[in-house]
Formats: structure tokens, sequence, C-alpha cells
């Protein structure tokens, strides 16, 4: 059955034939274009109008949703009425057509143009339904959604990476993770996330590094041990990649992105077996060490080859680990970090939650335990074990896309020679 309908959106595509013209408009949250079919013949249409509309223009049709569609597009309008909202004043800067590839920068500084290309809007789209799957899946599990402040006294883990801030004449900082407030927060209530932005001030110059970055937050009291963490973050990381599969995968794949497969299940490997593993491979890594992006990369395509592309590094070195892991022997603490296809994902561990040996922790990284007094104090009421980790919602979405740029993933990244737009 035909059925009427209106469609508003931009055209990417103008073809005449004759006496029927073919525009293509991409609409709506569309991957592809509608294509508009106008007959001159028809009457209810202006044709010169039509036959002058220009490529970029806002419009919107009135129009039959035909029985059968005949566009290779596979989306169709017969018009009876076009409107034109809005023509452009100047040549696009991007081809809106598509067909000519602008460069990466242009992509960025024009994004509200690269919104309307099917392999831009796609990833947007995944970060969305990204985000959306992240609330519902922490929400229907007893989680609250908090908002901390980002405004911030204190630093997480010292004061080496922060953007200090004037806040009426004292010193302050832009938040760099909301770690010690969703911590303080374990002293009531059981279960918190938070989805946010957070802010590092330090001079990057990779392709996995912005100055503000999106993270989900996440913490829980009353584990049993890090297990319980580990438990739910590999749900997490197995339900999202099922649902962009389901939803986006083909899409996105069409549109040539490297969609991560459905993950099973989270391989867990020690830190001392990911060095062996390593230093197998070549590296002369000695114990104790930090992984650098190469070495997070080549145990990354060791392991793909093998099929695994989400993994768990468990039981780190403390001394590479912050003040607030949990030591589980004399060297090692409860951390971990998860890696995707080389890349890590997320930080976290089980915390130190009681309050005379976390004192001694910050002490024995030099931190002074008066410049985290206010955290501290909410470990003196009954703080139980607790747990969780930061997760790097850009990063999350630029390795489950496999994506080489985290540019790719945010709609106006920030880093150090970005600031506008
Ligand atoms: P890396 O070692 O990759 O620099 P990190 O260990 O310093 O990261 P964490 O403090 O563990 O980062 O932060 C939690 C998560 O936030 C990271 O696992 C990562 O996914 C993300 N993240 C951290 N810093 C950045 C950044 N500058 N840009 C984008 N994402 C980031
Ligand atoms: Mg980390």
């Amino acid at each position: 059955m035909s059925s009427e309908g209106v469609i508003e959106g931009w055209v990417s595509n103008v073809k005449i034939l004759g006496k029927i013209a073919f525009i293509e408009v991409i609409d709506g949250l569309n991957l592809s274009p509608i294509t508009v079919v106008v007959r001159k013949d028809s009457g209810s249409v202006d044709w010169s109008k039509v036959s002058a509309v220009k490529l970029g223009s806002a419009i919107r049709v009135k129009g039959v949703y035909p029985e059968k569609v005949v566009s290779k597009k596979g989306r169709e309008i017969h018009a009876d009425e076009i409107e034109i909202l809005a023509e452009p004043r100047d040549l696009p800067p991007i081809d809106v057509t598509g067909k000519t590839p602008a460069s990466f920068e242009d992509y960025i500084n024009y994004r509200y143009l690269a919104l309307r290309l099917p392999r831009v809007r796609a990833a947007f789209l995944a970060r969305s339904l990204i985000v959306n799957e992240i609330r519902s899946f922490f929400s229907e599990r007893g989680f609250l959604e908090v908002h901390t402040p980002k405004i911030v006294k204190a630093g997480a883990e010292g004061g080496a990476t922060l953007f200090e801030v004037d806040y009426f004449g004292v010193k302050a900082y832009l938040a760099q993770s909301p770690q010690l407030y969703k911590q303080m927060l374990m002293c009531g209530v059981p279960r918190v996330f938070e989805i946010g932005p957070f802010f590092r001030a330090e001079k990057f110059s990779t392709t996995r590094h912005l100055n503000e970055s999106w993270g989900l937050d996440v913490e829980m009291g009353f584990i049993k041990g890090m297990e319980d963490v580990l438990e739910v973050l590999s749900q997490l990381v197995v339900h999202l990649s099922h649902k962009l599969n389901e939803r986006l995968g083909d899409a996105l794949r069409g549109l040539g992105y490297n969609v991560i497969k459905p993950v099973t299940s989270v391989r867990v490997l020690t830190y001392d077996e990911a060095l062996e593993v390593l230093n197998s491979l070549g590296f002369n890594l000695k114990w104790g060490e930090d992984f650098d992006p190469k070495a997070e990369k080549s145990l990354g395509d060791y392991l793909e080859e093998k099929g695994v592309q989400a993994y768990f590094i468990v039981d780190y070195p403390w001394e590479s680990k912050p003040f607030y892991i949990m030591k589980k022997d004399e060297k090692r603490g409860y951390a971990f970090d998860l890696d995707i296809r080389g890349i890590e994902v997320a930080s976290g561990g089980q915390r130190e939650h009681r309050y005379e040996v976390l004192r001694q922790n910050l002490l024995e990284k030099g931190l002074n335990p008066e410049d985290f007094s206010f955290y501290l104090e909410a470990f003196k009421y009954g703080m139980p074990p607790h747990g969780g980790f930061g997760l790097g919602i850009d990063r999350l979405v630029m390795t489950f896309l496999g994506v080489q740029n985290i540019r790719e993933t945010v709609l106006f990244p920030r880093d150090r020679f970005r600031l506008v737009p």
C-alpha cells in the first residue's frame, strides 16, 4: 500500500532525466539518502524550482511513498510538494555528494556538513547507540547515575596533567577523572556510574589521546573481590559488541568500518603472562614496566590472531598504578586494564578501603594526605570494600569501529592544536 508522508533533509544529489527529476535527500538519521521523484507532468510541483534545486539545500518534501520502489538506494518518495527552506550561499567546503573526499582536517572543521555523509554519520550513530546501551545496562543492574564536579581542588593522581582554572582567586583544576568522588559515594550508595567529560593537560601527539575526552566511570561497593568488577565490565563489552553488531554491523561494514566481532567472553591474562608473551615476541621488558603503545599493539595483534579481540590484563605491579589501588601482595596490586585490539580502553581495580592503609599508600606514592583530606574523610564512616573502572568512551568507539584515529569518534575534538571549532 502506498502512503503519504513528509521528509526533511539536505539535497545530496540531483539528476534530471527529461521530464523526471531524481533528487537524493539525506533525511532523519538515515544512512542512505531517500530518492525524491518529481514528474514534470504531474503538475503539482513547480518544475522551474525543481530543475534549479541546488546541491546542499535544506528542503521539505510532501508526497507519497510508492508501493514499488525502483531506486537502487531502497527508499523513494513521489513528490506532491517541495519547499526549499534554505539554499547554500557558498559552495560547501565538503562535497556533499561524497564523490570527492575531503581532507581529514576538513571532516572535523566542517563536521556538521560531514555528518550528511553516510560514513561519518554512521560513526556518530554508533557512538550514540553505545552510550544509550551503557546507560540502560547500568540502570537495569541497580547502579545510580551520578554527576560529579568537573571543577575540582585536587587531581586524582597528583598534579602533573591538570588544566588550571582561576576559581574566584583560588587555584582549581578541570577534573581529570571522577575517581575520588565516585569512591566517596561508596560510603552512601552501593553502586554508581557516570558518563561525563574529563580533561588532561598533557601535550599529547598520538592518535588515541585528546585533551578533553568522555568517560564511563563505574564504582561498585560490597564487592567480594576484583573479579566482581571484571565480571560486570566483561558483561558490558559482550553486551555492547552484540548490540552494535545487531543494529549497525552490516551498515558499518558496508561503509568500510572494520567493526569488532561480537565478543563472547573477555580473556584474562595476568601481567606476568602478558610480559612473557611480549618478551617471546622480541621485546625486552623488565618486570614492573608499564606496556607502551607498541607493546600493547603487539600483544593485541598476537591475541587477534588467536581470535581474541578483548582481554583483561590483571595484577599489575602496584608501583605502576595509582595510590587508591589495593595491594595484592608485596609487588602486585588488584589492578587491571581492559585492552581491545591492542589499545587500552579501561583501567580499574579493587580500591583500598581501609583508612590507615589508604593513608599509607598516599605517602608511599609521595603524595600529601592533607591534599586529600576531603576524600580520606569518607573512609572513616563505614566504607565497604569497593572497586570499579574508568573507561574511555572515545577509545571504546574507536576500537569497536576499528578506526585508527580517535578524532573520528569525537564531533569537535580538543587537542593541543584544536580549540576551534
Ligand atoms: P593511557 O595509558 O592510554 O594514556 P591512562 O592509563 O593514562 O591511559 P586512565 O587514567 O586509566 O588512562 O583513564 C581511563 C581510560 O580513559 C583509559 O583507559 C582510556 O580509555 C581513557 N583515556 C585516558 N586518557 C585519555 C586521553 N587523553 N584521551 C582519550 N582517552 C583517554
Ligand atoms: Mg589506564
